[in-house]
């Protein structure tokens, strides 16, 4: 073990509460921490959590605060109104020591993705997808639509700021847009 890892697996790490969506200062270089992330208990439609040891890369939501021009308090069904429904993108770094990493094995990365609804009755989709490279953990950012795939805007921005703390995302990253 180098020096740099008795550094990092010893460095005091303050438990972040749950935070919904995950604040990240753009001013600091992402740094590990225990982070509850929400999940989706498959098949039940019920909102756990899981613990892991991680850094935020990027973070970025398609909310504003502004509604669009709807009748009524809420956006009817289809209607896109990102005051009332949005996406939160996140992509995390799993800490090299952190068990996620032989539970799930090699996920270098997590990949969460939240659609999240204000409108009463409605409720959120969560998705978390581990990626082993970051050519994984952009692909499970893709987004299907009219029968090809794209990146939404808070993906592409989470992915821009990812670029900045992570080489392997960033290669990652501008390789696909030259493609
Ligand atoms: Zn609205």
């Amino acid at each position: 073990m180098s020096h740099e890892d008795m550094q990092d697996a010893t460095d005091t790490e303050p438990l972040i509460a749950a935070e919904n969506p995950p604040h990240m200062d753009e001013n600091d270089v992402p740094m590990f921490h225990l982070w509850t992330i929400d999940v989706e208990d498959d098949g039940k439609s019920m909102i756990t959590t899981m613990v892991v040891r991680a850094r935020l890369l990027g973070f970025s939501a398609s909310h504003v605060p502004r509604h669009k021009d709807h009748e009524g308090e809420w956006a009817p069904r289809r209607f896109q109104c990102p005051a009332c429904r949005w996406i939160d993108v996140a992509l995390y770094e799993v800490h090299k020591d952190d068990p996620y990493r032989r539970t799930n094995p090699g996920a270098r990365y997590i990949a969460h993705t939240v659609g999240r609804s204000d409108i009463p009755g409605e409720r959120d989709f969560i998705r978390v997808m581990p990626a082993t490279n970051a050519t994984m953990a952009i692909e499970a950012l893709n987004t299907p639509q009219h029968g090809s795939v794209h990146l939404t805007v808070p993906a592409r921005t989470a992915l821009s700021q990812a670029s900045g703390y992570d080489e392997q995302i960033a290669k990652a990253f501008s390789n696909r847009r030259v493609a």
